[in-house]
């Protein structure tokens, strides 16, 4: 089974990225042929970085009716925000469709605000193999529920996007300053107040043992938790759960020509599993000669 996912460049990874998404691809690459995130075990690559992607794109784009992209939700939400619209923005999912269908995948683990955008991956997939002739593999999103959409600081999806992330990887002082920072309501301590509805509970429970989530959960419904007291041991939990990938990370900052090494690696061996799609889809379209 061939299992993608990606994720913007810009800014830094938060604990949205990681629940949402990547902890699902650490599993995945122990079971099955992944392009994701141990470089030994799967295969991780920078999307610009296999020009081949871009000329699925074009072509994809003429059977992408424009209907199809104008409903999705991502972009609408993009110009809402103030970005100004641009033919890049708009056929975004078109570019994102292709890096799906040009590897074949079949399933695609992502957090729910990418459901629409692998649905239209589908439909283009579909509508593709209709005119041409069977060519892709349909995709399949892959959403796991309790993390879904991890809330950010200020109670909305964390998101690059939003400024509201807590990053895997910032210092310790700025982890601190987030977690101190996530927005809690003003009640008195002693109000009974329901746990699944308080944004710091939501970020707890995803580090926390689950009989610590459940014990916390019963002494909100009960009254008496101190906001910052939930937040400095989330901020400890943070620190020790992420603690591995931090210095890992620091390790290899160090020296980056063994990352620009696995990137180049990783874009050849993408190349070589794209090749023979791009080939079929020319054959298709009659632009092989
Ligand atoms: P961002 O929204 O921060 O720019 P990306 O668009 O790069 O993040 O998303 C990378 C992956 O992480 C996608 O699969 C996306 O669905 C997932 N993801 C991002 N934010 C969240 C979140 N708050 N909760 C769950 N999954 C998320």
């Amino acid at each position: 089974m061939r299992v993608l996912s990606g994720i913007q460049p810009s800014g830094s990874l938060h604990i949205g990225n990681y629940f949402g998404m990547m902890r699902r691809m650490i599993a995945y690459q122990e079971e099955h042929e992944l392009y994701g995130l141990d470089p030994e075990k799967a295969i991780f690559w920078v999307q610009s970085d296999v020009p081949e992607v871009t000329e699925l794109t074009w072509i994809l784009s003429n059977v992408t009716p424009m209907g199809l992209l104008q409903r999705c939700h991502s972009y609408k939400d993009k110009i809402a925000r103030g970005l100004s619209p641009n033919h890049g923005l708009f056929a975004y999912p078109v570019l994102m469709a292709a890096d799906i269908l040009l590897y074949q995948s079949e399933i695609i683990p992502v957090g729910k605000d990418q459901k629409q955008h692998v649905e239209v991956a589908r439909d283009i997939a579909i509508k593709f193999n209709q005119t041409y002739g069977e060519t892709f593999v349909i995709p399949e999103p892959e959403i796991e529920d309790e993390v879904a959409v991890v809330p950010g600081i200020d109670g909305q999806k964390m998101s690059k996007s939003y400024d509201n992330t807590i990053e895997i990887f910032a210092d310790e002082e700025s982890v601190r300053q987030k977690v101190m920072g996530i927005v809690t309501d003003s009640r008195p301590i002693d109000e009974k107040k329901d746990p699944e509805a308080d944004n710091l509970f939501l970020l707890y429970k995803l580090f926390a043992a689950p009989e610590d989530a459940a014990s916390l959960a019963d002494r909100y419904r009960t009254g008496g938790v101190r906001y910052s007291e939930v937040k400095k041991e989330l901020f400890s939990l943070i620190i020790d759960y992420f603690g591995p990938y931090r210095r890992k990370r620091a390790q290899l900052a160090k020296d980056p020509s063994v990352v620009r090494e696995i990137l180049r690696r990783g874009a050849e061996r993408a190349r070589e599993r794209a090749a023979p799609t791009i080939e079929k889809v020319r054959e298709r379209v009659g632009i092989k000669y």
